[in-house]
């Protein structure tokens, strides 16, 4: 298949693992966080980490944006659902994130509520008009990558009038998220995590551009390539940020240019701006509050925040005991770090949003077998 079996080519990425082993310097380590969970995948699917030498490490950033999502605007949708009254419209992967005492959505439909799967934001508006005696909530998750169609969809209910729409906007963007870990003491000399380099956000980038990585790159002394999602894309990537640690340089390099470029797409930026605005900070899961990092809908649009339509109460928010999901995100520690990792939680029994994701560390871990805990003989 064009633009997909190339960068699945074993004989291209024997020679990229030779070059590899070859350019990686035997006196020093070197721990690149892939930003994504997307690449976390890629890197567990294809047996990416097989193919490095031992001393190039993979640090599993914070770039699932259902894993991220904070309890508490979790239990917050489950309110909107269960006390206000609304359809909630949802992506398949919220469903079954577990909320304060392990309450997800999917319990909450269970149990009556009215919470609806969606493939995109039109989906939602549809219901939206086939239901005008109805209020319907689009819960809107993701990076860069899916503001656009939220964009979009607040834009077209405006158009037509709606009056029984709105979008509980948390939309979080990476280029903070990057420059927060790297501020953390976790990433600090001497502290107990280390990071040389960045494999950068692929899909957000072709939506941002590769210029929005510049900043962190030039503040940190951190070299970032943005990476595509496929096994050779990453390889590929991987020896561009050697030579870059090896050279002394701390650049933003693209290896994902059949997609990319430095000012990316301007129509869906100007669109999302028109649209949403910087918010002063948000919580993310593991990072905690993160200034800049996350977006809401302007005042012009705001008959259509359900933030300002519909008052959720003050709660106690509880992540599920013992999960190690923060760390993961921060790159801390790996699942396999965690105790329930594999034993008490499973895809099938998620006590994290990482097992249920399917971008997450921990469902990647465990979806391609390489770190499950072996079956006891019966
Ligand atoms: Fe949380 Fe499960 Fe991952 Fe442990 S294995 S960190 S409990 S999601």
């Amino acid at each position: 298949m064009r633009y997909i079996s190339e960068f699945r080519d074993r004989a291209l990425a024997e020679k990229l693992a030779k070059g590899i082993a070859q350019e990686a310097d035997a006196a020093r380590d070197y721990h690149f966080m892939e930003f994504c969970g997307g690449h976390t995948h890629a890197i567990f699917r294809y047996g990416v980490q097989d193919l490095m030498p031992k001393n190039v490490h993979f640090v599993h950033g914070p770039g699932c944006p259902v894993c991220v999502l904070p309890v508490r605007r979790l239990d917050d949708a489950v309110e909107l659902a269960e006390k206000h009254g609304v359809i909630l419209c949802t992506y398949g992967d919220m469903m079954r994130v577990p909320g304060t005492g392990r309450r997800s959505l999917i319990r909450a439909k269970a149990d009556g509520a009215d919470i609806r799967m969606v493939y995109s934001t039109l989906d939602a508006l549809k219901i939206a008009r086939d239901n005008p005696s109805r209020q319907v909530v689009f819960f809107a998750i993701g990076f860069e990558t899916t503001t656009p169609p939220t964009a979009v969809a607040i834009k077209m209910a405006k158009a037509e009038g709606l009056t029984n729409f709105a979008v509980f906007c948390n939309h979080v963007l990476t280029p903070a998220a990057i420059g927060h870990i790297l501020d953390s003491p976790d990433f600090a000399p001497g502290g107990p995590a280390r990071i040389d380099g960045f494999l950068g956000p692929s899909h957000v980038s072709a939506v941002v551009g590769s210029r929005p990585y510049e900043v962190a790159a030039r503040r940190y002394r951190k070299p970032v390539v943005i990476a595509g999602f496929e096994p050779l894309d990453v390889m590929q990537s991987v020896l561009m940020l050697i030579r870059q640690v090896n050279e002394g340089r701390a650049e933003v390099e693209n290896e994902y240019t059949r997609v990319v470029t430095r000012d990316g797409n301007q129509k869906a930026q100007a669109l999302v701006d028109d649209v949403l605005e910087l918010r002063d900070s948000f919580e993310w899961r593991g990072l905690g509050a993160v200034p800049d990092s996350a977006l809401r809908i302007r005042d012009a649009y705001a008959d259509f925040d359900a933030e300002r339509r519909f008052a959720v109460s003050d709660k106690q928010s509880r992540e599920v005991k013992s999960c190690e999901c923060p760390a993961v995100l921060r790159g801390v520690k790996k699942p396999t770090d965690c105790k329930l990792f594999g034993t008490v939680c499973t895809p099938d029994n998620p006590m994290g949003a990482c097992m249920v994701s399917s971008e997450g560390a921990c469902a990647a871990y465990w979806s391609y077998g390489r770190q499950r805990q072996p079956e006891t003989a019966a």
